[in-house]
């Protein structure tokens, strides 16, 4: 019996070195009397192990886009291949599930439970994967640890500062091993040197082949990525890759320290 090989499946699947691949999406809210026309034949493409910067100014659809990434919106026209599979045509419970594999999510107000541990926020999303309690400790532990959040898994939301706050919801997105990190200006609470330290944390992801898509309006902030994809009223107008792209371990070593 032939076996297959890993060239078959390759070829079986041409999109599937793709996690990312959007064609001609367009987005209409429609508001009664009016309809706003947010996304305007965007066309993009994004391959494993990517790590790219969403930007624009406030209203030029990256949130939209996002939601459209996340599963959590369906486009009003156009197609959206999620890892080989056709999302625009799936329904709630399978753009759920589907949801639920492949992506995980990093906000910019951390959207973490106040009356629950550390620990316990992150396990909650393993919930609906089929493992038992240990297991989702377990997963919930090493997500922590990834985050450099060991020694505080005990810790309630308002014992942690803000930057750990987000790590903790960085450690929840990890923790179904999504193949997808989307992250929606998860710097906009943040100070300087704290957002800096968020994005060492991606840049040690996306090193462990973790592929990421964040939205920023800060230039400072997406200068960590490989790629910078700028939006202007609903279209692409740039798609650049990043050169001499700092790491953000060494642009911290010359920022202040609180103690400075
Ligand atoms: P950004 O995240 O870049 O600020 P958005 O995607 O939020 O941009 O918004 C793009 C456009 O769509 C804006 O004109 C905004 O007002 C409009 N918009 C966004 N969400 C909605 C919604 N739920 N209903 C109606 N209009 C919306
Ligand atoms: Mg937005």
């Amino acid at each position: 019996m032939a076996t297959l090989a890993h060239s078959d499946i390759v070829t079986a699947q041409p999109d599937v070195q793709n996690v990312i691949s959007v064609a001609d999406v367009h987005k209409y809210y429609d508001l009664g009397e009016t309809k706003v026309h947010a996304l305007r034949g965007v066309s993009l493409d994004i391959r494993h192990g990517e790590f790219v910067a969403i930007m624009g100014s406030s209203g030029s659809g990256k949130s939209t886009f996002m939601n459209l990434l996340g599963c959590l919106d369906k486009p009003t026209s156009g197609r959206y291949s999620l890892n080989g599979t056709d999302v625009s045509e799936l329904d709630k419970s399978a753009l759920a599930a589907i949801r639920n594999r492949e992506l995980g999510f990093v906000f910019q107000g951390f959207n973490l439970l106040a009356r629950t541990t550390a620990l316990e926020n992150v396990e909650l999303p393993t919930l609906y994967a089929r493992l038992d309690k240990n297991q989702r400790t377990a997963r919930a532990e090493k997500a922590l640890n990834m985050v450099g959040l060991g020694d505080r898994m005990d810790h309630f939301p308002s014992q942690l500062s803000g930057g750990q706050q987000q790590r903790v919801a960085i450690a929840r997105g990890l923790v179904n091993q999504p193949s997808i990190l989307l992250a929606d200006e998860p710097t906009g609470n943040l100070d300087s040197r704290t957002s800096v330290e968020i994005l060492q944390i991606f840049q040690d992801l996306n090193d462990q082949g973790l592929t990421i898509v964040l939205v920023t309006h800060e230039p400072d902030i997406a200068q960590f990525a490989k790629r910078v994809v700028v939006f202007r009223d609903g279209k692409i107008r740039r798609d650049d890759a990043a050169r001499n792209r700092p790491r953000a371990a060494d642009v911290l070593l010359k920022m202040p320290t609180v103690e400075d």
